[in-house]
């Protein structure tokens, strides 16, 4: 029996802003995940929207800063089952971001449903404290990038 594997497109950003002259990036607990869960920003693509624009805006909405575009980063792939049982098959692709404008963590209302709470993590610890292979593997490029 085959059975439906779902698609999903999202986009997110390596948001980097320097703090006292060391990069750092954006990183949020999803709104469910134990304390320590850091992920990038992301979300899904609404219609018509460029995947670099939604990376934008999403990082706008979960973090509160704004991000202006340097460059692709990369597309990370992985599979989820949604509770009803369903296969998801998601790509997400990430964008890195120099911060412009706002203030890490004051984000909508709306959004607490979503995002826990949000920090600036070392960029260079950042490859180690994200939660997913796929995002530390696009903090690492960030890294390479900026350097620590
Ligand atoms: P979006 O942020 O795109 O709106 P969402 O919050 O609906 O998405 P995901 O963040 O994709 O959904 O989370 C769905 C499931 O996939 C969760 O169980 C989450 O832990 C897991 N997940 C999220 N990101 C990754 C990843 N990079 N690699 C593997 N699993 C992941």
């Amino acid at each position: 029996m085959g059975r439906k594997l779902e698609r999903e497109f999202s986009a997110g950003g390596v948001l980097v802003r320097r703090i006292r002259g060391r990069p750092h990036c954006a990183a949020i607990r999803p709104q469910g995940k134990a304390a320590g869960v850091w992920a990038l920003p992301k979300g899904n693509l609404d219609p018509g929207e460029r995947p670099e624009e939604t990376a934008l805006r999403e990082v706008w909405e979960e973090t509160g800063v704004r991000g202006k575009l340097v460059e692709k980063l990369g597309d990370v792939k992985y599979t989820y089952t949604r509770r009803n049982g369903l296969r998801v098959f998601k790509i997400v692709s990430f964008y890195l971001l120099t911060a412009s404008s706002g203030r890490l963590g004051e984000i909508e209302e709306r959004m607490r449903v979503e995002v826990a709470e949000a920090r600036w993590l070392p960029l260079d610890e950042a490859p180690r404290l994200l939660a997913y292979g796929g995002e530390r593997q696009m903090a690492q490029l960030a890294l390479d990038r900026f350097g620590a």
